[in-house]
């Protein structure tokens, strides 16, 4: 996909969604660790069903650790593979409160320390609560890079540098977002809908659904 292209197909998710942020709620760093730390495998829908009633007695990593193992479990039990999230929980928890003042550091090698933290978690917290141009590549990023011809690569790696490659400085906060959302409800893995989708004309995707 050429230069023009993609500067259009950006301009174009850009006017119809000025101000994109995640589906996730939370309200300071640390919730937004939680809650993406929730998230694998999980939809956004069920963590913030879970996270509304913890966060509302514990948001931040003391609060949690007082709370103990098995209270937090009963919590975001109706989230998939809870056990193993509980505990990388805990982990991170004691780990914020020992290194880091019990705060979320804004520094990727510190994120990417602690349990349960991989370079997407570090992606989405770094550009999300602190705004920085990192691009999280999740399996709807790399199935719309690919399949419209915007950013190619054979896995979430490289379709991750080739978008810091090719999207403008202007538009990087926001293109995880973007991306994300057009996966999620419009560019959807099994059929994709073609026929109501805003850069139809532009996308190269060769097996359209109309
Ligand atoms: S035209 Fe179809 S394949 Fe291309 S981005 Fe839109 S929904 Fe996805």
């Amino acid at each position: 996909m050429n230069k023009e292209k993609r500067l259009q197909i950006l301009t174009r998710l850009r006017d119809d969604n000025p101000n994109p942020t995640t589906e996730l709620n939370f309200s300071n760093p640390f919730e937004l660790l939680i809650a993406v730390l929730l998230s694998a495998q999980a939809t956004d829908v069920g963590v913030n069903k879970a996270t509304g009633p913890l966060f509302a007695v514990a948001n931040n990593p003391q609060a949690i650790l007082d709370l103990g193992l098995d209270t937090l479990k009963n919590y975001i039990k109706t989230i998939g593979l809870f056990n193993t999230k509980a505990e990388n929980t805990m982990k991170t928890c004691q780990m914020l409160v020992d290194l880091h003042g019990g705060e979320v550091p804004e520094d990727r090698e510190a994120l990417e320390a602690l349990p349960g933290v991989g370079r997407k978690t570090a992606n989405v917290v770094l550009n999300t609560a602190f705004g920085w141009p990192t691009i999280a590549v999740d399996t709807h990023i790399d199935r719309v890079s690919n399949r419209t011809k915007f950013a190619m690569g054979k896995n979430v790696v490289e379709v991750e540098q080739k978008l810091l490659k090719v999207v403008p400085a202007e538009f990087k906060v926001d293109v995880h977002h973007w991306l994300i959302l057009h996966g999620r409800y419009t560019c959807v893995a099994r059929k994709p809908k073609c026929g109501s989708c805003i850069i139809e004309d532009l996308c190269e995707y060769k097996d359209k659904v109309e």
